[in-house]
């Protein structure tokens, strides 16, 4: 029998951080699969997928709880704001997308309050998904410890209001399933499209519906093709699929990103060169990359 959440349809965000008028997209991790702090790796990061996204309007939207999230907690918890919290949007639940999350300070305090949102499974609710990471057989604070307000939130393909930012969620190719979303505001539009493991040849109807005319398209571009070959079914695309994509789609800048833990900074610039022949508004998620729209 299919759960939904609350209020999947219209959820509002905790709060507005600060003020400003356009939005901002800030790369906290952009790894995947695992965490790679080795020094050859340092440029484009070695902390597991964590994207955040403040929108036009000041709200705090978080793509993903890789470790990355562990030093974006830092900051928020140094930030002068009486509001505290934000949404946070899950591609799915496996590790590189969830380990930074019991190590996010802000959720030990009772001042701040998440929305969380996250795939359906018709087994179990997403709350005791990530009870269960949270348990005393491997971390030694467990969920109910937690003193922020925590709103868990189990998402279908239906858009996604917060303030007068619209997040759509569409489900891609990936063992057990994944989440990509197109977030618009006001008039500008992020697609953030990790963990899908997409066909070469073809766009297909959702990823269109997701990426078009996106001003910034983020996506799972893993494997060079050649090392796609061995990893078919693994559940990752290659850089080449994400340069047809973004030019089929017509959009704006293309961010390749879940970057292979074995790949350093010399290759993954190779990759970014062979990129731009294809799609030449291309660059790589590096670390504490940020975009402004
Ligand atoms: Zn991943
Ligand atoms: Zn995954």
């Amino acid at each position: 029998m299919a759960r939904r959440g609350p209020s999947a349809r219209r959820g509002l965000a905790a709060c507005v951080l600060y003020s400003r008028d356009m939005a901002t997209i800030k790369f906290w991790g952009t790894r995947g699969s695992i965490a790679t702090p080795l020094p050859d790796r340092m440029k484009y990061g070695g902390d597991t997928s964590c994207v955040e996204i403040v929108t036009h309007e000041g709200l705090e939207i978080i793509m993903d709880a890789g470790t990355g999230m562990r030093r974006l907690g830092q900051v928020i918890m140094g930030r002068k704001s009486s509001c505290k919290g934000g949404a946070l949007f899950l591609s799915h639940l496996h590790w590189d997308h969830i380990q930074g999350f019991p190590f996010f300070i802000p959720i030990y305090d009772p001042h701040f309050k998440f929305q969380i949102y996250g795939p359906m499974r018709v087994d179990q609710t997403l709350e005791y998904r990530l009870k269960k990471q949270m348990s005393d057989l491997f971390f030694p604070v467990v969920l109910e410890e937690v003193s922020a307000k925590l709103e868990f939130i189990e998402i279908v393909e239906e858009p996604i209001q917060l303030g007068q930012t619209t997040v759509i969620p569409r489900f891609q190719n990936h063992p057990q399933g994944s989440y990509g979303y197109r977030i618009e505001d006001a008039g500008k539009v992020i697609a953030y499209m990790t963990d899908n493991e997409h066909p070469a040849a073809e766009v297909l109807e959702d990823t269109r519906i997701l990426a078009a005319n996106a001003d910034v398209l983020i996506f799972d571009a893993q494997y060079t093709p050649e090392e796609y070959e061995k990893h078919r079914g693994w559940g990752h695309s290659t850089w080449l699929t994400a340069t047809k994509i973004a030019r089929e789609c017509g959009v704006k800048r293309l961010v390749l990103f879940h970057h292979d833990p074995d790949h350093n900074d010399d290759f993954i610039d190779a990759i970014v060169a062979l990129a731009c022949e294809q799609f030449p508004a291309t660059i790589a998620a590096s670390r504490d990359l940020e975009i402004q729209l």
